[in-house]
């Protein structure tokens, strides 16, 4: 048993995370992916200092840094007015504060470099058209629509938000019936208007909604993401009254795609024997802190350091499951909240706004170290 590998289960951010994590401390593993390739859909991410760390343990990030982008502060506006309520600069005083840089990065560029570090670790395995439609916690074994079944050492499920692994282990999945719609678009840098600032990540708060853009791929593209309370709007009905920079942004011809926000009331106790749950299967977070697949990063770092530290994988997948709820669980409730703050209308809007103001750099700061200054152990 002690050699048989790991099987992990989904080949996204998280799955491949952990499987670093693992050759990490030379444990094999088979990564399953039920796609045909492996491949990361979708735009931008934010990466921030906590993120970079978790890359810099499962040894990824000189992978990934190529392909970021560094942008100059993060502005945080209001759509009806433009006024810049509050800005944080990421320049050397941020990174020398959190030990780490903040970037963002495409998701594909991310995900081809956690992908590209894990195919040169010895140990590691992956397979597509692998779609596991059954496990058996009991034995640890998997079965895949081909009709295979696979036996393994324990199994990591990293098969994100609609995690049919997390439906057996912890009954229901609970997903979030927030409603919120999420419209998101991405443009050659070359098409933004002039009135748009590309070297920062900018905040948008609208009543009703909100929209975050940045540059990506090595400011070769924009990405913007728009997220509306109401999803029979269109998004130009949700944004209307918008100020200059951010009605010109809206309105550039780009292909948007939406889907529906969704995340997980936290739940206990990911493991079950042999069974663990990571990444957006364990927790899943609305994207109002940008920090999903930051937390698939972490988990990876804790689930290996943990196994590091213990033969007995029951016990070690516990550990990692309490050590990683409280903070998992923080940011699904702070996302939640921030939705609820960054949508404001009325009166609450203009509170919001005059506190925003009003609150110095470095108290604003210190509302999001928490997030930021985590490290792995021994980092
Ligand atoms: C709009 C938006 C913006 C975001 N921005 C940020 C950000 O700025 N920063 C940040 O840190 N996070 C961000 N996130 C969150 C982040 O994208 C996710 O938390 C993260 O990608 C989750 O990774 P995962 O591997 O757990 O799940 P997923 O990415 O969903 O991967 C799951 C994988 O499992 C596979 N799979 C599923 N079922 C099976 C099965 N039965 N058999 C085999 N394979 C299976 C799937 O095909 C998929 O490849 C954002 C999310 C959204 C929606």
């Amino acid at each position: 048993m002690a050699d048989s590998p790991f099987l992990i289960v989904g080949g996204g951010i998280g799955g491949l995370s952990a499987g670093l994590g693992l050759a990490r401390i030379g444990r094999p593993a088979h990564i399953l992916e039920k796609a045909p390739r492996f491949e990361e859909v979708g735009a931008g991410l934010q990466v921030g200092p906590n993120a970079v760390c978790a890359l810099q343990y499962l040894g990824a990030w000189d992978a990934v840094a190529p392909h970021c982008v560094s942008p100059a502060e993060i502005q945080v506006r209001d759509g009806m007015s433009g006024k810049v309520l509050q800005r944080l600069p990421l320049g050397s005083g941020f990174e020398k504060q959190f030990g780490a840089p903040y970037r963002v990065a495409h998701r594909a560029d991310l995900h081809n470099a956690l992908l590209e570090s894990a195919r040169s670790k010895p140990g590691l395995e992956f397979q597509n058209n692998a779609e596991v439609t059954g496990i058996s916690v009991a034995e640890t074994t998997l079965s895949l629509k081909s009709g295979k079944e696979l036996n393994g050492a324990a199994i990591i499920a990293a098969d994100g938000v609609h995690s049919g692994i997390r439906k057996q282990l912890l009954g229901q999945p609970g997903k979030s019936p927030i409603g919120h719609l999420l419209h998101r678009g991405l443009m050659p840098i070359a098409s933004v208007p002039a009135s748009v600032n590309v070297d920062v990540v900018t905040l948008w708060l609208f009543p009703g909604g909100h929209v975050v853009h940045y540059a990506v791929s090595n400011w070769r593209h924009f990405n913007i993401v728009a997220a509306v309370e109401d999803p029979d709007v269109s998004l130009w009905t949700a944004f209307q009254g918008a100020c200059q920079p951010l009605a010109d942004i809206l309105e550039q011809k780009t292909d948007w795609t939406k889907w529906p926000a969704l995340d997980f009331a936290p739940a206990r106790n990911w493991s079950r024997n042999r069974t663990v749950l990571v990444g957006d299967a364990a927790h899943a977070s609305l994207p109002y802190l940008a920090q999903g697949a930051a937390m698939a990063l972490e988990d990876a770092c804790v689930l290996s350091a943990k196994l590091g530290e213990r033969s007995d994988i029951p016990s070690a997948f516990a550990e990692f499951s309490e050590l990683r709820f409280s903070r998992a669980s923080a940011i699904q409730k702070k996302s939640r909240q921030l939705g609820r703050i960054y949508h404001a209308g009325g009166v609450l809007r203009r509170a919001r706004n005059a506190a925003l103001i009003a609150m110095p750099l470095r108290r604003f700061t210190r509302q999001v170290a928490w997030i930021y200054d985590w490290k792995p152990e021994g980092k």
